[in-house]
């Protein structure tokens, strides 16, 4: 074997009449009369070879036998291509390379799928071929990109003096809400350690020792219902500082974004990045991660429509609620009433009873409900609505509007095509609330985690009325997604035990579950706060991709499952009985196979 003297994706004018030894993939070969052309692949892209008994009799005959995904070797001369054959989409094609040295290190099947962009293979069987997934330029376009995030944020903190500190996997549960993954002891059967959330309550701690600002590039586990952009297993860039307000830690924050910005896309963004509070938030886009590349704000009409006739708006407001609107610019002629109705069934899942809308014509308004406003015009008039715009109503609770509005919005902004893709907007959404109400459960849950410290002038009502406190928390939003979030957190104790109880912990239970922290923040305890940003999700929207599944190497699907190596699967007996496990589903066991079983030692 020679050595490799460059990339063969890196091939240029710059090097012709060198002579270079490339190493990596056929991407394809064609024989064109007493030529052979063969497109090589490798991580930095393609380049054309040519094999032709002028430059060497026995290479011609060896790449008679090449056929895709073969791994070669070749040595040849880098020559200027005919004009004619120049193409001036290829990085390197204005150039080609006459082999006249070939082997081949490695044969291959036939792939189940071609290894090029926008392949059209099943989910499943690209994740089962992973590695040849993973061979595509654009997986690994992406997964250059996102090794560009992480060595840009090592580099940032590194430089502003944080402390890259691991924290432990086999943990006791750190609740960010979600449901744990376990892992059974062997040493003390029955007993389970908890994969961690995040590294919530260690990072803290680890400002209670005095390390002062630490960071880390965190693996988190989640054992939720996965989405686009959920996984079990995800990443996190987790920071913790002692001593800074919730502003500096915003703006050291911002400087991280700024830095990844330029590192990797080049694109310098504007700082500070605007703050708006959860309400305006709620208000405006009915959503606490508003995507502020469009308009097609919420708009409250409940004034206007209070007293009509239509028992629905009218009745909204007689129960205290409100009735809002957003209008989509000249969308009235693209959608059916069956189009816009079907968006009903969407809006149940959110309490909504129905959708209820116009379009706005020439001399005034049309639709099921325009019987009710006259020639709508005073509606249109504050709505500032034209004629060719269709307008949805949602009359219910705040909150109900809120989410059915917020989520039309994006869902008709994306329809209609409304979205400037090449934007980044960011956003701090803040003054949270402390607590919000999970209809599922009934029951109070902290917006954030327990941990979160309320505003200064709001830690009395944790003793009256705790669900009216706002929190010193923060989240930072990129186009829609919630990218991060973070918070100011407890760092006095009977602060911390009060906000327990709010969430229904007894002492006692207060005390097993989280005694070492309590018992932590009796020892000089300082003032602290970080946040933590989505790792995968960031590199995702820089990368364009609208799937986290993207930007990991080796992701679960959306089953959270592995198709590659078949995980999770069950076990023998063997592995449990250790472990005290026994399982009462029959059918389980019978599946483990020895090639599941771990190696006798
Ligand atoms: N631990 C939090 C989370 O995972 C982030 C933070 O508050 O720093 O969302």
């Amino acid at each position: 074997m020679s050595k490799r003297t460059m990339y063969a994706g890196d091939v240029t004018a710059a090097d012709i009449d060198k002579t270079v030894t490339l190493k990596g993939w056929v991407k394809k070969s064609r024989r064109l009369g007493n030529l052979i052309f063969v497109d090589l692949r490798d991580r930095a892209g393609v380049v054309q070879l040519v094999f032709s008994a002028e430059f060497d009799a026995a290479a011609l005959e060896q790449a008679n036998e090449l056929r895709s995904e073969y791994v070669i070797e070749a040595t040849g001369e880098v020559k200027a291509r005919k004009p004619e054959a120049v193409n001036k989409k290829m990085h390197t094609g204005e150039v080609e390379v006459e082999v006249h040295q070939l082997t081949v290190l490695n044969k291959s099947k036939t792939p189940p799928f071609d290894i090029e962009d926008g392949v059209n293979a099943s989910e499943d069987t690209k994740l089962k071929y992973r590695y040849l997934d993973l061979r595509r330029p654009e997986m690994q376009k992406a997964l250059l990109l996102r090794s560009k995030i992480t060595m840009a944020t090592n580099r940032y903190f590194d430089e502003n003096g944080f402390i890259y500190i691991e924290t432990p996997d086999l943990t006791k549960s750190t609740p960010e809400g979600a449901r744990d993954y376990l892992v059974p002891s062997r040493v003390y059967p029955g007993s389970f350690y908890a994969l961690p959330q995040s590294p919530q309550l260690f990072k803290q701690l680890l400002m209670g020792a005095g390390y002062d600002r630490y960071f880390q590039i965190a693996r988190c586990f989640r054992d939720e219902d996965l989405r686009g952009d959920r996984q079990p297993e995800f990443t996190q860039i987790d920071m913790e500082t002692s001593f800074l307000s919730a502003e500096e830690i915003q703006t050291l924050t911002e400087g991280l974004l700024k830095r990844v910005m330029k590192d990797v896309m080049g694109i310098d963004i504007k700082t500070p990045i605007q703050r708006m509070d959860w309400q305006e938030a709620q208000d405006r886009f009915g959503s606490d991660k508003p995507d502020l590349r469009f308009g097609m704000e919420l708009q409250d009409v409940s004034d206007l429509v209070k007293d009509s006739d239509f028992k629905v708006f009218s009745g909204a407001v007689a129960n205290g609620g409100q009735v809002k609107a957003i209008v989509l610019p000249q969308a009235a002629a693209k959608y059916s009433r069956k189009k816009i109705e079907e968006q009903q069934e969407y809006i149940k899942r959110f309490g909504a009873k129905g959708l209820a809308w116009m379009k706005v014509t020439d001399d005034g308004i049309s639709g099921p409900i325009s019987k009710f406003f006259g020639d709508g015009k005073e509606l249109t008039d504050k709505l500032d609505a034209k004629s060719g715009d269709l307008v949805l109503f949602v009359a219910s609770t705040p909150k109900v509007v809120a989410d059915s509005l917020g989520y039309l919005r994006t869902h008709f902004a994306k329809d209609l095509d409304l979205i400037d893709e090449s934007q980044f907007r960011f956003v701090w959404i803040v003054n949270w609330p402390l607590f919000e109400y999970d209809e599922g459960d009934k029951r109070w849950v902290p917006a954030h985690h327990p941990f979160t410290m309320p505003n200064e002038e709001d830690v009395h009502l944790l003793d009256s009325e705790p669900y009216k406190a706002h929190a010193q928390s923060y989240d930072i939003v990129l186009n829609g997604y919630e990218i991060g979030g973070g918070s100011i957190r407890i760092h006095n104790r009977e602060i911390q035990e009060k906000m327990l109880k709010a969430l229904d912990f007894t002492p006692e239970r207060a005390q097993k579950q989280f005694g070492f922290l309590l018992d932590a923040l009796d020892y000089g305890f300082p003032p602290h706060g970080g946040l933590a940003i989505g790792l995968d999700r960031f590199a995702m929207l820089l990368a364009g991709r609208d799937n986290i599944r993207d930007v990991i190497a080796f992701p679960k699907n959306s089953n959270a499952s592995e198709p590659m190596t078949r995980a999770p699967q069950p076990v023998v007996d063997s592995q449990l009985e250790p472990l005290g496990i026994e399982l009462n589903a029959t059918g389980e066991k019978e599946q483990a196979d020895e090639g599941n079983a771990p190696e006798d030692k």
